[in-house]
């Protein structure tokens, strides 16, 4: 039975804050303690209207009204995983209908269509290390040439940067400073979800047992090596997957200590479990609305206003414009070509609603690359050489791209 997060209210350690020092802190610049997090986490519904208030704020101060997405193309590169998360509907197992890697041909075929709508942005989404854990994996790469799926993954990304305009932004899970070491040349950024700091989740019963990768401390660890190597890299948190709201509170804050000591994590996500068929998680409690905005006003008031956070829109098809309220800046990415193979069954909204639906809340949407801007304005600092001036010329002085947008 799977621990929803109805099931644990605020935090334990709410330890005297209120919910209006909290956002007076958040106001003057101070940054918030896990007490003030706790607090606005499990503020009364009430206070729910006065926080993305001040979030918005935050969010104005920093980032004006601009709102931003990246067009990008998903390339699935393989839908084996050594892992198998309690809702996740793209890993497949061997005999499974879909359980494949994708082969050169084909990986160049997607981004080749993506070019031609327009696309600046690869996403390689994969499952991670298969081949410690299938031999179906081993015998795909075996045939391909390959031993391990990351050295796989790395040669279709320097197929992708040889052969299309796209940049490659890779989402491979849990690395080593090797392996990161080994992708920073083809792939300017790369991505991980934190998910959660709670290790309740991998015990028998939980969204992440069974999934060796879905260790917090590795994942921190990962985060950490990135920031290291300085590479603008995008994480971000998967609300109601049976976390407490203490915890969500715990992972923003864990996400905040690692980018206070390296300043690369480009972008915050948060994203709604969505309970899907034929998962072990079918049965379980989605987020609504209303948590989904506590969430992100929290993680802003949290994260502070210089913070790109962010959050797909197809999770909540008819009302994702009401997020903008809790002060997020980004829509991550869209794709006018391949479905969002993580959650197929929610479309991408066309790039034409996503600039109506943020123009009535006040925004305008702009395009932007992989590499958020603030990374481009530093190119020595945090681009391999053979990205430092072919990235920024794509850009505009706010570091957005320029071009007129082909609107679908
Ligand atoms: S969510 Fe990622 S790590 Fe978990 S089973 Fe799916 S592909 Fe594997």
């Amino acid at each position: 039975m799977f621990v929803t997060s109805e099931s644990h209210e605020g935090g334990s350690d709410v330890g005297g804050t209120s919910v209006e020092q909290a956002l007076e802190a958040a106001l003057t610049g101070r940054p918030l303690s896990n007490s003030d997090g706790y607090a606005l986490m499990a503020a009364p519904p009430y206070a729910l209207h006065e926080m993305c208030a001040v979030a918005r704020r935050l969010r104005l101060r920093c980032k004006g009204s601009t709102v931003t997405y990246s067009r990008k193309v998903f390339i699935p590169l393989t839908t084996l995983c050594r892992d198998s998360c309690g809702y996740c509907t793209f890993v497949k197992s061997p005999g499974d209908v879909g359980a494949r890697t994708l082969n050169p041909d084909e990986v160049l075929d997607i981004a080749r269509a993506g070019e031609k709508a327009g696309c600046k942005e690869a996403l390689f989404s994969l499952g991670e290390r298969p081949e410690l854990r299938h031999e179906l994996a081993r015998a795909h790469l075996r045939s391909l040439g390959y031993t391990t799926m990351l050295e796989y993954l790395r040669e279709m990304c320097a197929l992708v940067l040889r052969e299309t305009t796209l940049v490659p932004h890779v989402n491979p899970g849990t690395l080593t400073s090797a392996e990161i070491f080994a992708l920073r040349p083809v792939s300017p950024s790369m991505g991980m979800m934190l998910e959660n700091v709670s290790t309740r989740l991998t015990e028998p019963g939980g969204a992440h047992y069974g999934c060796p990768d879905k260790d917090p401390n590795l994942r921190l660890n990962t985060l950490r090596m990135a920031g290291e190597l300085c590479v603008p890299f995008t994480t971000g948190i998967l609300i109601g997957i049976g976390e407490t709201r203490a915890e969500r509170v715990d992972s923003l804050l864990a996400l905040r200590r690692i980018h206070s000591d390296y300043g690369h994590i480009q972008e915050v996500i948060v994203q709604n479990f969505r309970a899907k068929e034929g998962t072990r998680m079918e049965g379980c409690y989605e987020p609504d609305v209303d948590e989904m905005i506590r969430t992100l006003a929290v993680a802003r008031l949290l994260l502070g206003g210089e913070m790109n956070i962010q959050t797909p829109p197809n999770l909540t098809p008819l009302e994702y414009g009401r997020y903008l309220t809790a002060g997020i800046n980004d829509w991550g990415g869209i794709s006018p070509v391949t479905p969002d193979h993580i959650n197929p069954e929610a479309a991408w909204p066309k790039i034409r609603e996503l600039k109506v639906v943020s123009a009535s809340e006040g925004y305008t949407l702009r395009e932007r690359l992989s590499v958020y801007p603030r990374y481009l304005r530093d190119p020595e600092h945090w681009l391999e050489t053979s990205f430092r001036e072919s990235l920024p010329s794509r850009v505009d002085n706010h570091g957005l791209v320029g071009e007129p947008e082909m609107v679908i």
